[in-house]
């Protein structure tokens, strides 16, 4: 297969990190006999230095000529002080929306390796976590009618969530099929108990359940999901869910893992075309010293392969090599918790991960 690869490295840590996740996407597509060239793209602060906006036209065009994209991560305090149609974080909504990408994918595992970078005790995190958050992207609060008024107590600001079936269905097919490559247990959430939007939510879902019979389905409340998380985070293994609950939850789900360094994300359309980033953002007080970890890059780039060209082995191998550079008890300097040790190098974990392969 042949992929070409539009690279969005950005700004602070995103060009080391985006390095490492080439050098390991270029290994991993030579032993399994694939063909893989990558184009670079300014994007974010260094494209504003470069060519006066943080998204340059050409990246636009570059990203849309590509089979995929793979981003680092953008801003720094260099361009805190811009306005806000300037900054460097403007880039991304704006590439998102350029690609039409609708649907957001957050994995959350706890490495066993990792336990104790878990915020959650022993008994809580069991043997670690594996779950995937599936979360609508382009709908909405966060895109629906807002505005002041004039109300019962005078001026007043509202915001409006408003879901079509349409756009439920089209977040539902993705998290069933999701599930169905996974252990087949969804959860959709939801505040169907109050809210009219998430009334029609799961009136929908379940009406999609009915065509995934081989999928445990089940709903919850997100009040109680948001507990649930923090209890028992092992009862989870894809989740459902809009925007906004997404947008809180993912994070909530990132942080009981411990460690920030470690977590990939997909942002997909209606086409195979995505774009791959680590959660993380640019973490200027570490860029430029080698200290940056590349998993949740390399983990990015295995997200890459399995969901826009269905190289699922070719996703695995990056994932066991990973696991192994992990239980050989390897860290860079953010998973070093309280173990002893000289943390390795941003390179350094790059290296150990390719000779893992
Ligand atoms: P951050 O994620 O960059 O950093 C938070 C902390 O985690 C820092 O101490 C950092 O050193 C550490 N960290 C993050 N990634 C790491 C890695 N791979 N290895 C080791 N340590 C790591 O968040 P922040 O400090 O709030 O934001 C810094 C800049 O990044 C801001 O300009 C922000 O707007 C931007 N940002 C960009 C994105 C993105 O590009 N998607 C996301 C979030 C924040």
């Amino acid at each position: 297969m042949e992929l070409n690869i539009a690279l969005l490295k950005g700004d602070g840590i995103g060009p080391e990190i985006v390095d490492s996740a080439a050098a390991v996407l270029e290994k991993t597509a030579g032993i399994y006999g694939h063909k893989i060239s990558f184009a670079p793209y300014p994007i974010g602060g260094c494209a504003i230095d470069e060519r006066g906006t943080p998204l340059p036209q050409e990246t636009v065009e570059g990203c849309l000529a590509s089979d995929s994209v793979l981003l680092g991560a953008v801003g720094g305090p260099k361009w805190d002080g811009l306005a806000g149609d300037v900054r460097p974080e403007k880039a991304l909504l704006g590439i998102r929306s350029a690609l039409g990408l609708y649907t957001n994918l957050r994995p959350a595992k706890l490495y066993p390796a990792l336990r104790s970078a878990s915020p959650l005790k022993d008994g809580i995190v069991g043997e670690g976590f594996d779950l995937l958050i599936v979360r609508e992207l382009t709908g909405g609060i966060y895109f629906g009618d807002r505005g002041y008024r004039e109300g019962k107590y005078g001026t007043e600001a509202f915001d409006t969530e408003a879901y079509s079936v349409t756009e439920i269905e089209r977040i539902g097919r993705v998290a069933f099929e999701a599930a169905m490559k996974r252990s087949k247990r969804l959860c959709s959430i939801d505040k169907a108990n109050v809210l009219e939007s998430s009334r029609l939510w799961r009136k929908t879902m379940h009406g999609l359940s009915e065509q995934y019979p081989d999928v445990q389905y089940s709903d919850m409340f997100v009040d109680n999901a948001a507990m649930q998380l923090v209890r028992d985070p092992g009862q989870f293994d894809v989740i459902v869910t809009s925007n906004m609950f997404g947008d809180i939850l993912s994070d909530e789900a990132s942080q009981i893992t411990g460690s920030i360094g470690m977590l990939a994300s997909a942002s997909l359309g209606a086409s195979k075309r995505g774009l791959y980033e680590p959660i993380h953002g640019s973490a200027p007080d570490i860029a430029g010293q080698n200290k940056a970890n590349p998993i949740a890059a390399i983990l990015s780039g295995a997200m890459m392969l399995r969901y826009s060209f269905n190289l699922i082995r070719e996703a695995e191998a990056i994932e066991e090599a990973v696991n192994k550079v992990l239980d050989a008890g390897f860290r860079t300097a953010d998973l070093m918790g309280t173990e002893k040790g000289v943390p390795l190098t941003c390179t350094e974990m790059t290296e150990k991960i390719l000779e893992a392969i």
